[in-house]
C-alpha cells in the first residue's frame, strides 16, 4: 500500500508527524479488508487506527465504546479536526437524536460512536445496514470476556454482528494483553483469520545512558571520535548548536552536516540524502530531523540537550538500531537545561499549555535522573507492564555498585511527607525537602511547617539526595505526584503499609551532585532568606498586615 495515502491525512488532520508501533500495520491490515486485533497500551493511539481508516473509506465506520462519557470528548476533537463524527447514547434529547439519524440516513457522517446496547435495540439494526457501514470498531474489547478486567454483559451480544454484517471488516482493539482475553475476543467476535497486532514499546537492542552534562562539546566530540566508523544522531536544541556541533566535529576530522529547519530546502535534502547513504557519518540536527526517514544502521542517538517531554526521547532515540542490531542512546543532562526550559515555558501565555509542558519537562527530568533501569521507567511510562528488575542494558542495570540500605532516610522522608500531607498542606517534592532540612525560607515557614515533628529531621543530608531519594520513591511507587501540573506530593497506600510495618528500603547509593549555577539562581529567587532578627520583625509586621486586613497569616505573607 501507498504509505503516503496514511501520512498525508495522519498530518493535516490529527496533526501528528509518524505513526506510533503498529498503528501503520493495523491501518494497512484493515484497508486491505481484514479483520484485526489490535493490541496496544494504553495511550498507545487506538483510537488512530480506526478514526484515520474510517476517512479513506467509502461509507460509515461504527465504533462501539463502552464509555459513553468519553464518546462525546472523541467526537468534539474529530469535528474540530474537520472530521464528520457523532454519536447516539442516551444523553442525547430526543429532537437531537432525531437529527443526527436524519444525519445518518442522509450519509453525512464518516464515524458513528455507539454504546453496546443501542445497536440492538429495536429497529436499529435495519437502520445501520442501511446506512452502508463500511467497517466496525469494537474499542475495549476485553469488555467481551469474562476473563478480562471489565467484562460487560452488554458486549456480548456483539457475537452476532458478524452474522448482520457479513464482509465489513471488524478491528477489535484493546489494551489487555494476556492470551486467554486475546482468544476469547477473536472467539466471541467471529473475527474471521485476523490479522493480530500485539505492541511492545520495548527496543531490546538499544542502550539507554544518562551522562551529566559538565562540557558537552568535548563530551560529544569524545563519543563521535570513540565510534568513529559508525552512523550517528546528535540532537539539539538549537539550530545555532547543531551549526556549532557540526564545525567542531569537522574541525575534528569527522564527516558531519547539519540538519534544521533554518537551513535551505535543497541543502536539507542533500544533508539528509549524504547522511542515508553513509557518505556522512554524523548528522547533527533540530527535532526537525529524523521524520518519515527510515535508515536502518544508525548506531547511536546522542542527546546534547534535554528533549522536551518522554515521547520526544522515545521518537527520537527510536530512531536508533532499526535493523534490530545493538545500538546506543545517551543524553547529556544537567539541572540547566531544566532550569532553561522552565524560563521558556514562564514565557508562555496559555497557562493549561505552560501546566502540561512543566508536568511533561517534570517527567524528562525524573526519567534522566531515576536511579533504577531506565527501559522499566520508559515502558511504565507507555502503559507497559514491564517486571524485569534489570534490563542488562542500560546504565543504571549496567551499575555495579553495591546496594546500601536506606531504610532510616526513607522513613524520615516518608514520615516528613505524611505530616505534611495529614496537616493539609499541598506542596511539591522541593517544598518538602526543604521541611525535612528545617529550612527557614519563609514560603514554608509562613504555612506553618516550622511546627510540624519532623521539621528539620533531615539536616544530615544535602537537599540534592532528599530530592534524589524522593524521586527513588515515586519511582517505586512509594510516594506519588499530582498530574495538574502542579505536582503536589503524596504518600501512597505502600508508603503507610512500608512505614507501619517498618520495611527495609536498599538503593544504590543516591547520586548528589552540584546543582548548575542556572539552577541554584533559580532556586534562590523563589525564597527569601533571613536572620533571625529580621525574621521576627517580619513575623510581627505580617499580624499587623492580618490584622488590618483580617486575612490569614499566609496569605499577606506570600505578598511581603
Ligand atoms: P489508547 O486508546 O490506545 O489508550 P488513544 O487513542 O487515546 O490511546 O491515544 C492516546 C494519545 O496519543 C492521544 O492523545 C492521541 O491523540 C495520541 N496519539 C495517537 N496516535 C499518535 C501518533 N501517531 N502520534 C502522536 N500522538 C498520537
Ligand atoms: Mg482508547
Ligand atoms: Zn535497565
Amino acid at each position: 500500500m501507498d504509505v503516503s495515502r496514511l501520512l498525508a491525512p495522519l498530518k493535516s488532520v490529527f496533526g501528528y508527524d509518524a505513526f506510533r508501533p503498529l498503528q501503520r500495520e493495523i491501518m494497512e491490515a484493515s484497508l486491505a479488508g481484514r479483520d484485526v486485533l489490535a493490541i496496544l497500551p494504553t495511550g498507545g493511539g487506538k483510537s488512530l487506527c480506526y478514526q484515520l481508516p474510517a476517512l479513506q473509506r467509502s461509507g460509515l465506520t461504527v465504533v462501539v465504546s463502552p464509555l459513553i462519557a468519553l464518546m462525546k470528548d472523541q467526537v468534539d476533537q474529530l469535528q474540530a479536526a474537520g472530521v464528520a463524527a457523532t454519536f447516539l447514547n442516551s444523553s442525547l434529547s430526543a429532537g437531537e437524536a432525531r437529527s443526527r439519524l436524519s444525519g445518518l440516513e442522509r450519509g453525512e457522517y464518516k464515524l458513528l460512536y455507539l454504546a453496546p446496547e443501542r445497536l440492538f435495540l429495536p429497529d436499529f439494526l435495519q437502520k445501520l445496514k442501511r446506512w452502508q457501514v463500511a467497517a466496525l470498531a469494537i474499542d475495549e474489547a476485553h469488555c467481551i470476556s469474562e476473563w478480562g478486567h471489565d467484562f460487560r454483559p452488554e458486549y456480548r451480544q456483539l457475537a452476532t454482528l458478524r452474522e448482520h454484517f457479513p464482509g465489513v471488516p471488524v478491528t477489535a482493539l484493546t489494551a489487555t494483553a494476556t492470551e486467554r482475553v486475546q482468544g476469547d475476543i477473536v472467539a466471541q467476535l467471529h473475527l474471521s483469520d485476523p490479522g493480530q497486532f500485539v505492541a511492545s514499546f520495548n527496543r531490546p537492542n538499544l542502550t539507554y545512558r544518562v551522562m551529566p552534562k559538565q562540557r558537552p562539546r568535548r563530551q560529544v566530540l569524545d563519543y563521535v571520535a570513540a565510534n568513529r566508523d559508525a552512523s550517528g544522531i546528535i540532537y539539539c536544541q538549537s539550530r545555532r548548536a547543531v551549526e556549532d556541533y557540526a564545525a567542531a566535529l569537522k574541525d575534528a576530522g569527522h564527516k558531519a552536516l547539519p540538519y534544521h529547519a533554518g537551513l535551505p530546502q535543497e541543502e536539507r535534502v542533500r544533508n539528509q540524502e549524504a547522511f542515508i547513504r553513509d557518505d556522512v557519518q554524523v548528522v547533527c540536527a533540530t527535532i526537525a530531523f529524523g521524520m518519515g526517514i527510515n535508515k536502518p544502521n544508525v548506531r547511536y542517538v546522542l542527546h546534547a540537550d534535554l528533549p522536551k517531554n518522554i515521547e520526544s526521547y522515545y521518537q527520537e532515540t527510536g530512531r536508533a538500531g532499526r535493523d534490530g542490531l545493538p545500538a546506543e542512546c545517551v543524553l547529556l543532562f544537567s539541572g540547566g537545561d531544566i532550569a532553561k526550559y522552565n524560563h521558556f515555558i514562564d514565557q508562555v501565555e496559555d497557562e493549561q499549555a505552560a501546566r502540561i509542558a512543566r508536568q511533561q519537562l517534570r517527567q524528562m527530568a525524573d526519567f534522566a535522573e531515576f536511579a533504577d533501569c531506565r527501559r522499566g521507567a520508559l515502558l511504565r511510562y507507555f502503559g507497559e507492564d514491564y517486571t524485569k528488575t534489570n534490563c542488562g542494558s542500560c546504565d543504571n542495570c549496567l551499575d555495579d555498585r553495591e546496594e546500601v540500605d536506606v531504610t532510616v532516610e526513607c522513613q524520615k522522608l516518608l514520615s516528613c511527607i505524611f505530616r505534611i500531607n495529614q496537616a493539609g498542606f499541598p506542596m511539591g517534592l522541593n517544598h518538602a525537602v526543604d521541611v525535612l532540612r528545617g529550612s527557614e525560607n519563609l514560603k514554608v515557614i509562613g504555612k506553618g511547617h516550622q511546627r510540624l515533628s519532623t521539621h528539620g529531621i533531615g539536616k544530615d543530608q544535602p537537599a540534592e539526595y532528599w530530592q534524589g531519594l524522593g524521586k527513588q520513591l515515586i519511582q517505586r511507587g512509594y510516594l506519588r505526584q499530582s498530574d495538574d501540573g502542579y505536582n503536589t506530593i503524596e504518600l501512597t497506600p505502600e508508603a503507610g503499609q512500608a512505614l507501619k510495618e517498618r520495611q527495609k528500603f536498599r538503593m544504590k547509593p543516591i547520586r548528589t551532585k552540584m546543582a548548575s549555577p542556572a539552577s541554584r539562581a533559580k532556586a534562590k529567587s523563589g525564597a527569601i532568606e533571613c536572620d533571625e532578627g529580621l525574621f521576627e520583625v517580619l513575623r510581627k509586621l505580617r499580624k499587623d498586615l492580618a490584622d488590618a486586613r483580617g486575612v490569614p497569616p499566609y496569605v499577606v505573607f506570600g505578598d511581603v
